[in-house]
């Protein structure tokens, strides 16, 4: 059966590298990939309105389902008209299954062949969360995308726990694909398997035995070096199938981006651009500044010249000044900027791609950073 919700279509693909252009068309609208979407974990971006986060260029959002289900939850949710309503983002969302949360959130209780039990971070309240439940709650959500639920497990573990989390992902992939029953959501299965190559690629062949719309790359970013993720990059992407998109979790630094673009990844997200920016940290085409420091006190240049973003309207001495008083604006301010940045690096990576110039692109981004160019 075709997936009338989603439509995938690839534009052009670099002939120096496997990065791909492509147009992802879903309920609430086009998407331009490959993609950053910025991180609304409780119903929000952090300190950003739904405009603001639209006029960074951001095309796509993602919700955290552990976050909604135990605040507000998911009914009050579906009252609002679902996390579009409710936010008043009337573009694509994609949501996470809660999994990620409840393995990395120290609340686990439980885990069993049923689901996982878990201990709410907010009033230790005992609570359950199965792949019908997790389905069920990105239902009431009404997502675009919904991931489906699976076992996390921390790197570095034991092969035989990392083989045997795997397997119960595929098995509640399968139990997801099953209970599905909005006809407008989307799933996206998830591949484990740590860093174990052959793990990995047994988990791609069984998923896509379930025929899903799309495929994300789990598990990665949590800590390992990065060229370990590169690694495992390398050897999976071409084996798992061209014509779906493909979303790597959490994922990450502006240079994890253009690695992960390089090998085929359409699809990111990370707190990375937020959580940074309200720590007076911003990405910019020359490297990362950091506001706080006293060479910004008298600077009246912006953060970076020719960003259209907030921030830039106004001096690093200004923004300086107001981290250092503590002021909201700071935040609010470098998150825009961030994001904006993001933004700008893929729309600079689609357009390189566009052109075959990917390879050019990427090694002239890590000039402009100052940093050596991953010699994978
Ligand atoms: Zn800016």
């Amino acid at each position: 059966m075709s997936e009338p919700s989603l439509k995938f279509e690839i534009l052009s693909i670099d002939p120096h590298c496997s990065a791909r252009r492509g147009v992802l068309t879903l309920p609430h609208g086009v998407v331009q990939t490959p993609t950053f979407m910025p991180v609304g974990t409780r119903g929000c971006v952090k300190g950003l309105t739904a405009e603001q986060v639209r006029s960074t260029g951001a095309e796509i959002m993602l919700g955290n389902t552990y976050h909604l289900a135990l605040r507000p939850g998911p009914e009050v949710v579906r009252h609002f008209g679902g996390l579009h309503g409710l936010m008043r983002w009337s573009y694509p969302i994609l949501t996470d299954s809660g999994g990620f949360q409840v393995f990395s959130l120290h609340g686990l209780l439980k885990l069993t062949e049923e689901g996982v039990t878990f201990r709410s971070h907010i009033d230790g309240s005992k609570l359950q969360l199965t792949p019908e439940r997790s389905i069920a709650i990105q239902e009431a959500l009404g997502s675009d995308i919904a991931m489906v639920l699976d076992e996390v497990v921390g790197l570095p573990s034991p092969r035989e726990k990392i083989r045997s989390a795997m397997e119960r992902s595929v098995r509640w992939a399968a139990r997801c694909k099953q209970c599905a029953q909005h006809p407008y959501q989307s799933q996206f299965a998830i591949v484990q398997g740590g860093l174990e190559v052959d793990l990995r690629l047994e988990c791609i062949e069984r998923l896509a035995e379930l025929d899903f719309p799309g495929y994300a790359i789990g598990g990665l970013s949590v800590g390992e070096p990065p060229a370990e993720m590169y690694r495992i990059l390398e050897a999976i992407t071409p084996t798992m199938t061209t014509q779906k998109p493909r979303y790597l979790m959490g994922v990450g630094r502006p240079q994890d981006l253009l690695e992960g673009i390089r090998y085929g990844i359409d699809m990111f997200d990370c707190v990375m651009p937020t959580r940074n920016g309200r720590n007076a940290m911003a990405f910019t085409t020359h490297g990362p500044l950091r506001l706080r420091n006293l060479v910004h006190q008298l600077d009246h240049q912006p953060i970076e010249e020719g960003c259209p973003c907030l921030a830039c309207r106004y001096s690093r001495g200004y923004i300086r000044h107001l981290f250092i008083a503590e002021e909201m604006l700071g935040p609010i301010l470098l998150s825009h900027h961030n994001l904006t940045y993001y933004q700008r690096l893929m729309a600079g990576a689609c357009e390189a791609i566009a052109a075959g110039q990917f390879e050019n692109y990427r090694q002239k981004c890590y000039q402009r950073w100052n940093n050596a160019v991953p010699t994978m």
